[in-house]
């Protein structure tokens, strides 16, 4: 594989007592859209500044295409940090926030303007708002005046710190697209940070997951989903079924189901959880079989838009259970139900 354009190498931070990242390895590609997904306080955005050069590491080496780059300022770097929309100049044009950078740089107008005037076209904004005023612009728009400026440097790293996160859900899903199409388009390496690992998924070649300061799992999106290193990750997906299991004679014992479960096999696993997304579970009526079956009464139904989403009590256990409206449970709240899963419909996680 070609030399990564950035490796970390057992990288820490410390604040006083307190060690924010945690002896962290890992290689980004030339070209990759990494992201880093984690709860708050889990050490994101500490990373990222430290990949930025806007903070040092405790411990540890960052190397920017082989190259020692801890003690660099981000000024230093060819690398460029997108913060949220927040940080454009707020009484100037779209076009003298996106020419700032080269402004500086001593590009001569004309050529400053053209250079603008591309970015604008590759990210969808008008040529007429080469003259509006930021303030006047809706936050999905600044945020691509924000990305335009950011290029504008051209740098061979972009990192952005949750761009996203002040947006409203329909806009975000959009901008989610647009930035996996800009990334594509530029060839650039892109470094993200986000709560949301939905939002991760959609854009990355690769995620990184983050709990309390380390790297829990480096994998492609669909890794992370079909293969979760364990139960935190699982849980991070959204609301999934999570049912212990421990390996006995038979095969899986689920002690709080009091039963044994067809699950997916997976050497030298002793126990830890078997995983289920609820809209892999199925009522099953009479004469319909699964590999799993379990009864259980249905106890609460919400509308979730185009969907319905169940939650069935078996026993001490709540299943929750997701239809499209056009298989919805054809009964009534109260009613005892069978549901089932076969095991290639579950994902195995170590503790
Ligand atoms: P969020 O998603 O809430 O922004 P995060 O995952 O980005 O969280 P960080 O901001 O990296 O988390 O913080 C990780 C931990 O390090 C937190 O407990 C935070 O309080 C602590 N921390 C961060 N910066 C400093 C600092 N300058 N001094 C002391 N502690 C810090």
């Amino acid at each position: 594989m070609a030399e990564p354009i950035l490796r970390l190498s057992q990288v820490s931070k410390r604040f006083g007592q307190f060690q924010a990242v945690k002896e962290i390895d890992l290689a980004i590609q030339e070209g990759e859209f990494f992201t880093i997904v984690g709860p708050s306080g889990s050490g994101k955005t500490t990373l990222i500044r430290m990949l930025a050069g806007l903070e040092e590491p405790s411990d540890g080496e960052i190397a920017l295409r082989g190259q020692r780059v801890n003690e660099t300022p981000a000024n230093r770097r060819p690398t460029c940090m997108v913060f949220q929309s927040l940080a454009l100049f707020p009484h100037r044009t779209v076009g003298q926030n996106i020419e700032f950078p080269l402004k500086m740089r001593g590009v001569t107008p004309n050529e400053r303007m053209n250079r603008a005037l591309e970015l604008m076209r590759q990210l969808r904004l008008p040529e007429g708002y080469y003259k509006k005023q930021v303030t006047q612009c809706s936050g999905g728009e600044r945020q691509r005046i924000a990305l335009a400026r950011a290029l504008a440097f051209d740098p061979e790293i972009l990192f952005f710190d949750e761009p996203l996160s002040a947006i409203d859900f329909r806009l975000r899903k959009t901008l989610e697209k647009e930035l996996k199409d800009i990334h594509r388009e530029t060839g650039k390496t892109f470094i993200y940070i986000t709560h949301s690992l939905e939002e991760a998924m959609v854009m990355s070649d690769r995620i990184g997951i983050m709990r309390a300061g380390e790297l829990v799992q480096v994998g492609a999106p669909d890794e992370i989903y079909s293969q979760p290193a364990n139960r935190f990750v699982s849980e991070f997906m959204g609301e999934v079924n999570v049912l212990p299991v421990v390996r006995d004679g038979s095969g899986l014992h689920c002690p709080e189901l009091g039963t044994t479960l067809a699950a997916p096999e997976i050497n030298g696993f002793q126990s830890g959880y078997l995983v289920i997304r609820p809209e892999y579970l199925r009522f099953l009526g009479p004469g319909e079989s699964a590999e799993n079956r379990v009864e259980g009464v249905l106890y609460n139904e919400y509308a979730l838009g185009s969907r319905i989403q169940y939650q069935v009590r078996v026993g001490e256990q709540v299943f929750l259970v997701e239809k499209l409206r056009e298989q919805r449970y054809q009964g009534q709240l109260d009613d005892t139900v069978a549901i089932g899963w076969d095991a290639r419909d579950s994902v195995l996680a170590p503790e």
